[in-house]
């Protein structure tokens, strides 16, 4: 097979999904709803797939996203970003977020540039910086607080060693916000320290937004496209799979100016070419209903957030009732916790078993869920192997659950006090 793809072979997703349908557990692990998604889109797919007097929904449509898609996305994010958003240059639809991060990455990266990633990362970034002959460059959010309750808002960069990452080869620095895993929001003050060295060095902000609609009170979801100059440098990137809860559509979107927009179009069009019509006209409608739900309670951009900061808030108890450490995200739907008083006790007083190669997280991860048939994610795959030994004292758990579930996960929790 191609030497590109060396080093690059693993993947947590691939292991831990096998593991899943092997061992049946409940799962925390992998990012999606267990309750159903909003009526508005699953009815709009239904009638899209269904229509006797538009037949058409069935077959093929425009490449770069269909009609109704991007005139509701360039609406929506017009708004958002305080500026007119072109839907047929400056939008593109994509096979998930996932594709939208691909098409990014490869149609902007040169061989031999530099891509700045943030730890803890989406895992997939690394391994398409290097598909496209990138190097990638790494710098940690360090904890200013350990001790007590801790949230993920004390996960800070140092801006003197972000700074020095940065250097005349830096193509682009990839942002998450909210984060996966840590469930960080950025704060203005931070963008702005990020956006000041991309003008700087005349990089590129990669900002993976999906989880842009679920913030916690008291957080903003700062744009890093609305900051001065940098709708310019900027490609923002969402997914429908995470704002309307339906992850198994796959699909999502970048925006950005038509000059960088450019290369994404040409990777997507010699590879994709076009997502799913049907998908893609439920999509737009679900956002046409939400554009007018806008403010209120009722929008899902609103009630699926507050909903969901219900969750966290009971899972930061129940992991803590079960000893372990969590930090409180202040957005997205997963939460880091530090099992480093449990986990130390299961390898020690039970053979956990496993290849002793492999990292901590990922034993214990694999032993509780063969074991006690709960499921959760290693966090070092979320780091570089060099840092990989700060996510090995943790675990990720998804919270975008019924709360039964919760509840049973710590029951299970409980039992390895
Ligand atoms: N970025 C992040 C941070 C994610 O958590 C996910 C979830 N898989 C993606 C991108 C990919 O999203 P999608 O499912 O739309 O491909
Ligand atoms: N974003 C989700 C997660 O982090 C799903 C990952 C995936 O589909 N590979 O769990």
């Amino acid at each position: 097979i191609a030497t590109k793809t060396n080093g690059i072979e693993k993947s947590v997703w691939v292991e831990l999904i096998q593991l899943a349908l092997e061992v049946k557990p409940l799962n925390l692990g992998q990012g999606f709803p267990d309750f159903a998604a909003p009526d508005t889109v699953r009815k709009a797919l239904a009638e899209a797939c269904s229509s006797d007097t538009n037949v058409l929904l069935n077959q093929y449509t425009r490449g770069f996203g269909h009609p109704r898609l991007v005139n509701a996305l360039s609406k929506l994010y017009s708004k958002l970003i305080g500026r007119e958003i072109n839907p047929l240059n400056e939008v593109l639809v994509t096979a998930g977020a996932y594709e939208a991060l691909f098409v990014t990455i490869m149609g902007l990266v040169n061989k031999g540039d530099e891509v700045i990633i943030i730890e803890p990362f989406f895992d997939c970034y690394m391994p398409q910086v290097k598909l496209a002959g990138g190097t990638p460059v790494f710098v940690p959010l360090c904890p200013k607080k350990t001790e007590g309750v801790t949230s993920s808002g004390d996960w800070v960069l140092d801006p003197t060693e972000l700074g020095n990452a940065f250097t005349d080869k830096t193509k682009a620095i990839i942002v998450n916000t909210p984060n996966n895993p840590l469930g960080k929001v950025y704060k203005r003050e931070e963008l702005m320290m990020i956006a000041d060295l991309c003008k700087k060095h005349n990089s590129i902000a990669i900002m993976d937004e999906v989880y842009e609609w679920m913030t916690y009170t008291g957080q903003e979801h700062v744009r890093m496209a609305t900051l001065p100059g940098m709708w310019e440098r900027t490609i923002s990137i969402g997914s429908a799979g995470k704002t309307f809860s339906v992850t198994g559509w796959k699909i999502g979107w970048a925006y950005g100016p038509a000059n960088l927009m450019k290369g994404l179009q040409v990777v997507h069009q010699h590879s994709v070419y076009t997502c799913t019509t049907p998908v893609q006209e439920a999509v737009g409608q679900g956002f046409e209903i939400e554009i007018q739900r806008y403010g209120t309670p009722d929008c899902y951009f609103q009630s699926l957030p507050a909903e969901l900061e219900v969750k966290r808030n009971n899972i930061v108890k129940i992991l803590t009732e079960a000893g372990l450490n969590p930090i409180v995200p202040e957005g997205g739907y997963f939460i880091l916790a530090d099992v480093r008083n449990i986990s130390k006790r299961c390898i020690i007083l039970i053979d956990i078993g496993g290849d002793s190669n492999e990292r901590k997280d990922f034993r214990f991860v694999k032993w509780l869920s063969r074991n006690r048939k709960l499921q959760g994610i290693p966090p070092s795959a979320f780091y570089s192997p060099e840092h990989g030994d700060i996510g090995e004292n943790y675990i990720r758990f998804c919270f975008i659950k019924e709360d039964e579930n919760l509840e049973k996960a710590g029951e299970i929790l409980r039992t390895l006090k």
